[in-house]
């Protein structure tokens, strides 16, 4: 039974490298995979997957109303398919979440997917709340806080170097994301606050 995995994270975990890593891994062995990642902040018709530590590869885009399923069973009907990578799947629609359980349900092609599980505010991304509900197989990718704890929240710092408590869910530009543990992001976002708060912002 090929399965639906989500392999969730906060930012600059290494979900990208590892991604990059297991694709290589099955075209090695001679075998084909299908990489997608979200197009909503791309323009063109070609994406380009590519981590920190500078692996890359080319990818195809998914935007909302694509259907995933179609295009999948389309490739593999000429060229079989091996396994389905996406990246950014917090992007992905809910009705997108159970077409790719389709492909590893009727296709049977594991669906790898990575991606975010909430925003900065930290509330669950469309994508990753509908990945969380039915995936086969969650797996959580590491990272941890400057205290060393295991962080599992984001914060985004805008151009003036502050955490940004309101805002977009998504933001275009120069804003950094600094993963924290809950403790941490809580102070950071103001809703606790602490003797000891250090803050990304030295007076
Ligand atoms: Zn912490």
């Amino acid at each position: 039974m090929a399965k639906l995995y989500f392999h969730y994270a906060t930012m600059n975990a290494g979900k990208t490298t590892m991604l990059l890593q297991a694709s290589y891994n099955y075209r090695e062995s001679g075998m084909t995979t299908m990489l997608f990642v979200a197009g909503h902040y791309r323009h063109g018709d070609t994406g380009l997957i590519s981590s920190r530590i500078g692996l890359e590869s080319e990818a195809e885009m998914f935007r909302d109303g694509d259907d995933l399923y179609a295009r999948i069973a389309d490739h593999h009907e000429h060229t079989t398919v091996h396994c389905v990578f996406v990246d950014e799947a917090q992007f992905l629609e809910e009705e997108q979440v159970w077409q790719l359980a389709r492909v590893a349900d009727r296709l049977g092609i594991p669906v790898m997917c990575y991606g975010l599980r909430t925003d900065f505010q930290g509330n669950l991304f469309t994508g990753s709340r509908a990945l969380l509900a039915i995936a086969d197989d969650l797996r959580e990718v590491r990272t941890i806080c400057r205290c060393g704890r295991k962080a599992t929240m984001v914060v985004r710092l805008g151009a003036d170097g502050k955490v940004a408590r309101q805002g977009e869910q998504v933001a275009i530009g120069k804003d950094i994301y600094v993963s924290l543990c809950r403790r941490h992001w809580e102070e950071e976002m103001g809703r606790f606050e602490a003797d000891d708060f250090i803050g990304f912002v030295s007076p």
